[in-house]
This record gives structure tokens, C-alpha cells and sequence, in this order.
């Protein structure tokens, strides 16, 4: 079934304008088809009522929520070429609820604004990859974050994936065990990895640092591994 975003109120569904023009002149739905769509949490069932003005009626909730039941928060060291997007991509498939892409001592690539064309693209990303996966949220893309403000966040754990724990360290899913999941945050440094001041400040902030087994792995592989591991734990227990 198609998936489109947009806003459903007191059975309303209204489309945005480029949702509008995809649906009739891309996909060429026709009149009596069914089509999903989601409002930023839920997934509703809809029919096309008719097609010039284009007018959609709410059949009902979509059968399953499509949201994990954690809002995972994945914070990521800005990375080169298209790795972001990969992150984004990937983790908005996995479930991921909100992307901090961040600064920190040895990121290679530094962006001078918190803002860029850079950042609207991933946020186009997400939109297209939740469009695809027919999730009814699209994950935000905060802007470029500093290390501090990393430091001063507030979920209920955070978690950073640390490459000298690789061996030695406790795994992911072993440190999920027990916690109040209410909302998780997971730092993944970039390419060059954490200097050891700033494992001391993660620590010192109560961020518990991660082992992500005993191969060294690319951020972004390091990224999607944290994010495919707390999907399979949480969508387990549900
Ligand atoms: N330059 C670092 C080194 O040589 O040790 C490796 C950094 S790694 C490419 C990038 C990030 O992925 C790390 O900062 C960490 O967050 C995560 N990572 C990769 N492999 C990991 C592992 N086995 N355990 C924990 N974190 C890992």
C-alpha cells in the first residue's frame, strides 16, 4: 500500500502539496484506491474519495503501531562523504526517533554553521526513508550539536559505544538489561573515535560506556549496529 505523510484530524486528511502531486501524478492512484498515511505518530488507513479535488476519508488506525516503544535518540560524530546519510537512512528503518549529528575533538569535518544544506538533505532523507519503511513519525535531524551540549543531555540512559571498551567492555544488550527505557541516547564517535578527556566527560555525565563486540567497526557500521540491537531488544520484550 502507498505511504504518504501528512495531517489527519477528526477523520480530515490533508496532504501537503508535493504529497498531492505525488500521489496523483507519480503513482497515479485511482479513484476507491486504499492508501496509508502517517501524521508524525500514527498510521492511518485511508481512501481516495475522489481524485480532482482530491479527497481522502480515514478507514481506520493502521493494524500496528510502527513506532518502537523507546524514543531512541542515535548522536553521531559528523562523518565525510555520505556516511551521515547512511546513518540516517539505515536508523530511520531500525527506528531510530531523533538523529544529533555532533562536533567533537577529532571529527574531520566542521561545519561552520549548526545549520547547512547538508542538514536539510538529511532531513529529506529521513522523510523519504520513513516514507519507505511506512513509519508514521519522521525521525528529526537536530542541528549541528557541540560536544558540551552532548554532555548536558537528559534521557533516561545514555550510553556512549566506546572503542577501547571492544574488549574488554560490557556489550550493549547486556547494559539494556533492567534500565527504564523510557528514552535512550547512544553516542558513536566519528572516524578518528573518542580523545580520553572526552570518555572522562561522557563518564563523568553518566553516560555508561558500550562495547560493540571485538571488532573495531566503522562509525557508521558502529551507528546501525547500536540502532539494530536496541530494536531487537525492545521489539522482543513487546
Ligand atoms: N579510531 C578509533 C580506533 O582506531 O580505535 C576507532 C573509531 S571507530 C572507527 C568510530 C566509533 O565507532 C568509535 O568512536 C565508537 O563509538 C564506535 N565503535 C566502533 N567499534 C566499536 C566497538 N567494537 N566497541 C565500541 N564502540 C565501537
Amino acid at each position: 500500500m502507498q505511504h504518504y505523510f501528512g495531517s489527519v484530524q477528526n477523520g480530515l486528511v490533508i496532504l501537503p502539496e508535493e504529497e498531492v502531486h505525488h500521489l496523483l501524478h507519480v503513482k497515479r492512484a485511482e479513484l476507491g484506491e486504499e492508501i496509508e498515511v502517517g501524521d508524525g505518530e500514527d498510521v492511518f488507513r485511508c481512501h481516495v474519495d475522489s481524485l480532482d479535488p482530491l479527497r481522502l476519508s480515514v478507514l481506520g488506525q493502521a493494524v500496528s503501531p510502527r513506532e518502537l516503544s523507546v524514543a531512541v535518540t542515535l548522536a553521531f560524530g559528523t562523518l565525510k562523504g555520505d556516511h551521515n546519510e547512511f546513518i540516517v537512512q539505515k536508523g530511520t528503518e531500525l527506528g531510530v526517533s531523533s538523529f544529533v549529528p555532533f562536533l567533537s575533538a577529532r571529527t574531520v569535518v566542521r561545519p561552520k554553521d549548526p545549520e547547512d544544506g547538508k542538514l536539510i538533505r538529511l532531513r529529506r532523507v529521513a522523510q523519504e526513508s520513513a516514507k519507505q519503511c511506512r513509519r508514521g513519525k519522521i525521525p528529526s535531524v537536530s542541528p549541528y550539536c557541540s560536544f558540551s551540549s552532548l554532555l548536558a543531555r537528559n534521557e533516561a540512559v545514555k550510553l556512549f559505544a566506546y572503542e577501547s571498551e571492544a574488549l574488554k567492555g560490557t556489550s550493549l544488550w547486556e547494559t539494556l538489561k533492567g534500565r527504564d527505557l523510557s528514552s535512550i541516547l547512544i553516542v558513536i564517535g566519528p572516524e578518528g573515535g573518542f580523545s580520553d578527556g572526552e570518555a572522562k566527560a561522557l563518564k563523568d555525565a553518566g553516560f555508561l560506556p558500550v562495547s560493540l563486540g571485538k571488532r573495531i567497526l566503522r562509525a557508521e557500521t558502529a551507528a546501525l549496529y547500536c540502532a539494530s540491537v536496541v530494536s531487537a531488544y525492545v521489539e522482543g520484550k513487546e
